[in-house]
């Protein structure tokens, strides 16, 4: 599908037509923020915002979500037998994702769906999606995307991209699957040269916004010892509070527990997001924790994303340069940093 032009007004028609047959997402303000919410119909979908705190991770990968169910009830037959819970993955738009966090569902898939293992639940719920993304016409001052692969007008793992052009979107169709929502729908114009123009000017602006630049280009050839046992790890570490903030709205960050829950002879098996910053993460049932010093999990953090991912996957490095984890931390560390540390050693 050659590049389309739709008028916002339309765009929002276009959306609520959609609800007959998709369950919609869209960014909606919440106590101040932005969050992806369910798109309800007396609401006008804004998509005139810096980025949700939260990433959209948690529609493929929720928080918590119950994954098997089993009884204790040893009356019946299929007691202590593990069922797998019963879970719908209807037909999904997601619209107004953000380049970068469309990237980091790529970088993440590399872990739950890969040749030796598939997590179904996350490859169901991607397969339903339909990726409709915005650009980012005014990039933030904690944005380094350009610098890990990544770009505000990126469009890996996006189905379409559409930007931003004051009473329009130009509408472009990355994949086949993006391009049919719209041909369908019949509702976008074919752009004429002069607004792809525009579009490309409003890209080239965006990309000179972004005044955040990290180096990256050693990291490959760094030796993983010498990285490890690096001096520069005791002073990154001494003001984490080992709050976990980072990880949970990090789109990258895919660590869980699994845990058994019994009410009366009812069991629920969950699965809840952790954290490698957190204390129990890696306590072994002997009492042995191999991290149990701060600095060795906020090394593991920044060595998993920087290094150990970058080594084991040749798919560059875990993070997107979204600047969620910069902006959030409590105690100002800063990824930005570490990554000068890393690289320059
Ligand atoms: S957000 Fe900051 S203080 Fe909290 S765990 Fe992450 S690095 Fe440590
Ligand atoms: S900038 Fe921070 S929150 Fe964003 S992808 Fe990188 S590590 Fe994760």
């Amino acid at each position: 599908m050659s590049d389309k032009i739709i008028k916002k007004k339309n765009f929002q028609n276009f959306l609520k037509s959609l609800k007959k047959t998709y369950e919609i997402f869209v960014p909606m303000k919440e106590k101040g923020f932005f969050r992806f919410s369910p798109l309800v119909n007396k609401n006008e979908v804004d998509l005139n915002f810096t980025n949700t705190r939260f990433s959209p991770k948690s529609l493929l990968f929720p928080q918590s979500e119950r994954i098997f169910e089993y009884t204790l009830d040893e009356t019946g037959e299929d007691a202590h037998i593990l069922r797998e819970s019963q879970k719908d993955f209807p037909p999904t738009v997601v619209v107004g994702i953000r380049p970068c966090d469309a990237k980091a569902l790529r970088l993440v898939d590399v872990n739950f769906n890969n040749p030796q293992f598939k997590d179904p639940w996350w490859v169901r719920r991607l397969e339903s999606m339909t990726l409709i993304g915005i650009g980012c016409n005014e990039p933030c001052g904690t944005c380094f995307c350009t610098s890990v692969g990544c770009g505000p007008f990126n469009e890996e793992g996006l189905d379409v991209l559409l930007v931003d052009l004051e009473g329009n979107y130009l509408v472009r169709a990355i994949t086949k699957k993006g391009a049919q929502l719209f041909e369908q729908a019949g509702v976008a114009e074919d752009a004429k040269s002069n607004v792809k123009k525009k579009a490309d000017e409003v890209k080239g602006k965006a990309e000179k916004q972004i005044a955040s630049h990290v180096p990256t280009d050693k990291l490959k050839k760094k030796n993983v010892i010498d990285l490890f046992d690096a001096s520069f790890w005791d002073d990154v570490a001494s003001a984490c509070l080992n709050c976990g903030t980072c990880t949970f709205l990090c789109p990258t960050c895919w660590c869980f527990d699994i845990q058994d829950e019994v009410n009366k002879k009812e069991g629920d098996r969950i699965r809840n997001w952790d954290s490698c910053m957190f204390p129990l993460f890696t306590l072994h049932a002997s009492g042995h924790n191999p991290r149990s010093e701060k600095v060795q999990r906020v090394r593991q953090r920044f060595m998993h994303k920087l290094k150990y991912y970058l080594d084991k996957y040749n798919n560059g490095v875990a993070c997107v340069g979204c600047g969620r984890c910069v902006r959030y931390c409590p105690v100002n560390i800063d990824i930005r940093e570490v990554f000068n540390l890393m690289n320059e050693q």
